[in-house]
């Protein structure tokens, strides 16, 4: 099958030809339909995250259609549109059983510590499948394993509550989300920070009020746009030391900040001014839990979450276009989200 893999740390990925996947009694071997080029994606290319064994078939937002299953499989079946749940997890660990999967001593990544969704089939346990609705499209499906997955987990971890205010640092696939999923959880008013004005007006269109921080403070602007007070919860999306102070800083007293972005450089914190002082929160958010996911879908069935405008392309399974997709992210772009369509 063809496939497209990292053979090389700092290297462009490589398309090669390579053996279907073998399944075990309780997986599936799906043929993929969308894979989904992350911001992850960019950094496993880069190194910045270590991913191993070499060559890795990189993707981990993936959806397609059931192509084969194992003599133990019960819940899907052959033709079943699905989408994955990027983590292969035990289901018996202590982290499993709690239903906090996503810290499985087993757990491995597809497209990071097992072969991913960049190529035509994948095999995956049946645990990790997920039924997609017919109604949304196989791009979109694969959108919401991750992107949107993670924005929803941060909100989560941000626990955010009816009435409050929200701040989203960086409106790209993840920030699409998590604007209309902030607003789903009964935010009152999200604010989508950015540079790009394409992102914005997408941004404001999917009912955040857009900051632009290439023509202004966005501390000083989400503080002149709350009165003074700042907001109840900030997500910071990108990674840079400098969003992530913007989203310490733009917060209310008792506000609290989620860290979902992967940099490599540190957070310098002033605790006095910053922390103790208004009783703000700093958190980490990594990942999301499986249980996570049915709500996803269903409020993307309903339409609550539009996804229809944030896939803002899709390509084809070859080396160019996505080692170009790549490049993109790394310089921070303009796509909102590519994905590849084998
Ligand atoms: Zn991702
Ligand atoms: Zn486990």
């Amino acid at each position: 099958m063809r496939a497209v893999r990292l053979v090389k740390v700092g290297q462009p990925l490589q398309f090669h030809d390579v053996p279907f996947p073998t399944i075990g009694d309780f997986d599936v071997l799906v043929r993929v339909r969308a894979a989904g080029i992350c911001h992850s994606d960019a950094h496993y290319r880069a190194g910045k995250s270590p991913v191993y064994p070499l060559p890795m078939i990189l993707g981990h937002e993936v959806a397609g259609v059931v192509e084969r299953v194992g003599s133990r499989v019960t819940r899907v079946k052959l033709g079943d549109r699905v989408c994955l749940h990027y983590m292969v997890t035990c289901g018996n660990c202590y982290y499993c059983t709690t239903g906090n999967e996503q810290f499985c001593e087993k757990g491995k990544m597809i497209g990071h510590y097992t072969d991913g969704g960049y190529a035509d089939y994948i095999a995956i346990p049946e645990r990790s499948t997920l039924i997609l609705p017919d109604e949304i499209p196989f791009e979109q499906g694969a959108t919401l394993m991750c992107a949107s997955a993670t924005a929803l987990h941060a909100l989560r971890k941000g626990r955010i509550r009816g009435g409050e205010t929200a701040a989203v640092f960086g409106a790209g696939g993840l920030g699409m989300s998590a604007v209309q999923l902030a607003l789903a959880l009964g935010a009152r008013d999200v604010y989508a920070v950015d540079i790009h004005p394409a992102k914005l007006a997408l941004a404001e269109s999917l009912g955040a009020i857009p900051v632009d921080a290439s023509q202004t403070d966005p501390v000083a602007e989400i503080r002149r746009l709350t009165g003074g007070k700042g907001v109840d919860v900030s997500l910071e999306l990108i990674g840079l030391p400098l969003t992530m102070k913007q989203a310490l800083r733009s917060l209310s007293v008792f506000g609290r900040a989620v860290m979902v972005g992967i940099g490599d450089r540190p957070l310098e914190v002033d605790t006095y001014h910053e922390l103790l002082g208004p009783e703000t929160e700093l958190i980490g958010s990594n990942d999301h839990l499986l249980q996570e996911l049915p709500l996803l879908i269903d409020l993307a069935q309903r339409g609550t979450l539009d996804l229809s405008r944030v896939v803002s392309r899709t390509i084809p399974l070859e080396e160019g276009p996505i080692n170009a997709a790549l490049d993109d992210l790394e310089h921070f772009g303009s796509e909102v989200r590519t994905v590849i369509v084998p």
